[in-house]
């Protein structure tokens, strides 16, 4: 299938769409096969192998339980977090899983292989399944490579992926894969970018399914912060990082007593949008309910950014509720436009071409979402997005013991108001520029390919190294 702006914007667990979403995603498509090949029953043992980068920073990003979860039947989009914590307490206690929901088999996090040294040709987050029955026989092995976002490709397969995509992407009737392409359909039709995103999105759903699912999704990114609103103390993993959005809120509703729920005094955007980045953040990194947008480690920048243009864009102090939810969907629909050239043209994965893919491109796709719904022409919308990646160019991925804490839950923030800056100096502009944005994505991509391992999700550069974990 084409990348849609439902595979952008996926509903799933924390802390990380590559090293949590992605890893539980394929060991439940491999205990899926389990069951549809009718060997579950026989199965006496179980043997996982992860390379790369889901070796070396796998323990920080949840990878190891979320793969458990994952072979136990589960998937991230339906799985609750209360579940999370049911199901691996039980799991810790009798040192047993339920294989595909219904097989005892003894099985740990510490039973798990781990090569952090071996690269995968296919790509750096590898892992390996394999399933024997009692007198050693494999009854069914797979490889799975989890790419970014939460998106899987099965080794072998890539060529067949490839050729799938390319053939969903003929029955779109607006296909795209680069900006000028884009910017050339906008041109033709008369249609803005959300628009051409639209019409491509009805190929596969209705009107009201795309209008109902996008509310939906921002429904999920709201909930994610009023969560974490309320979840004081450290934040798990041994960093000792303190949760700040609670007090913060506390903070802010103190300094702005007195004013409607709905109106929020514009002397105070920045701190409004640096809240909601470290809420979504926060719970992210607890192993909360967040959107992928369109990574786990991202996931702040657009509910942040998305919020400074429901509570601070011009005119809107008087929009009902209806002028909202357009707001929403415009901004959805035309972000993820953007997140499709970053997938089209590079990468959104921190493993393959450092935090650029994944706070880069969130920037990129939030600063074009507010420029459209502030009313920016696609060149204006194009060149939001351009700015905001050419200032998110060579940012590498190092984050500190593994964990999606430091420095990301910051860096949300920071990206989110470099977006905001963005579409405003877009807006302030005709649209004309002398960089493209396809010129940008292609040197994020070849930057991300220059860049030493050592600064893409593997722990093992930058703060990771130079700071103490204590
Ligand atoms: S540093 Fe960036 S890419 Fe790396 S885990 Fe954090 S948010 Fe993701």
């Amino acid at each position: 299938m084409a990348v849609g702006v439902f595979d952008l914007f996926s509903i799933g667990i924390g802390p990380s769409s590559s090293h949590t979403v992605g890893p539980m995603r394929a060991a439940a498509v491999f205990a899926g096969e389990l069951k549809a090949s009718g060997v579950l029953e026989r199965v006496a043992s179980l043997r996982v192998d992860l390379y790369g980068s889901l070796a070396a920073t796998g323990h920080g990003h949840g990878t190891m339980t979320a793969i458990l979860l994952g072979l136990e039947g589960f998937h991230p989009e339906l799985i609750l977090p209360e579940e999370v914590e049911e199901r691996l307490a039980t799991i810790a206690e009798t040192g047993k899983l339920q294989l595909a929901g219904s097989v005892p088999l003894p099985y740990g996090v510490k039973d798990m292989i781990l090569r952090p040294l071996t690269i995968l040709p296919r790509h750096t987050n590898g892992m390996t399944f394999t399933v024997s029955g009692a007198d050693g026989e494999v009854l069914h092995a797979a490889t799975f490579f989890s790419v970014g976002g939460g998106f899987i490709v099965r080794e072998g397969e890539e060529d067949a992926a490839l050729k799938e995509l390319d053939e969903s992407k003929k029955e779109l009737p607006l296909p795209f894969r680069t900006a000028a392409e884009l910017l050339g359909r906008c041109q033709s039709k008369g249609l803005s970018i959300g628009e051409i995103m639209f019409v491509n999105e009805r190929a596969s759903r209705t009107e009201a399914e795309i209008r109902e699912g996008l509310l939906h999704i921002y429904s999920v990114m709201e909930s994610c912060v009023e969560v974490s609103l309320k979840r004081e103390g450290l934040l798990p993993g041994g960093l000792k990082v303190r949760r700040r959005a609670p007090d913060w809120h506390e903070r802010l509703m103190k300094e702005t007593r007195g004013q409607a729920p709905d109106f929020r005094d514009p002397k105070y955007w920045q701190e409004w949008v640096n809240l909601i980045a470290l809420a979504v953040n926060e719970e992210n990194a607890s192993g909360g309910r967040v959107v992928t947008a369109p990574t786990n480690g991202a996931a702040g920048i657009i509910p942040a950014v998305l919020y400074y243009a429901l509570h601070f864009a011009p005119g809107m102090d008087k929009a009902t509720q209806q002028d909202r939810d357009d707001v929403v969907v415009k901004f959805l629909l035309t972000a993820a436009a953007i997140g499709v050239l970053y997938k089209e043209q590079a990468s959104i994965s921190g493993a393959e071409v450092g935090c650029q893919g994944e706070v880069g491109s969130a920037s990129s796709m939030a600063a074009a979402g507010l420029a459209e719904v502030m009313g920016g022409t696609p060149q204006q919308v194009e060149n939001a997005a351009e700015i905001a990646m050419e200032h998110n160019l060579g940012l590498t991925c190092d984050p500190i013991g593994g964990l999606v804490q430091i420095p990301c839950i910051e860096r949300n923030a920071i990206a989110a108001a470099k977006a905001i800056n963005a579409a405003k100096m877009a807006l302030w502009g005709d649209g004309s520029h002398r960089v493209s944005l396809d010129e940008v994505i292609v040197t994020m991509r070849e930057t991300g390919r220059d860049m030493s391992s050592k600064y893409k999700e593997t722990a093992m550069g930058g703060l990771a190294v130079n700071v103490v974990e204590c």
